[in-house]
């Protein structure tokens, strides 16, 4: 990629965003707490960022979120 693609990609990713092996090894856990209605702690803001950020986490976290809530309605 060019340095200015480097630049944009840099300027568009939220500082907090953990990234994707992070926020697949937090998963569960994250989603967990989100069926649960508990209070997502600050170390799982840059989880929720990428979450955000990234479409293929994110359906994960929609996917795994619906499975948790049907199992204990
Ligand atoms: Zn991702």
């Amino acid at each position: 990629m060019t340095g200015s693609e480097a630049l944009e990609r840099f300027l568009h990713t939220d500082p907090g965003d953990v990234g994707c092996d992070e926020a697949m090894a937090v998963l569960h856990i994250f989603a967990e707490l989100v069926a649960a209605g508990a209070d997502t702690k600050p170390e799982y803001r840059g989880v929720a960022a990428h979450l955000r950020a990234c479409g293929p986490c994110g359906d994960d976290f929609d996917g795994l979120l619906a499975a948790i809530t049907n199992e204990h309605p």
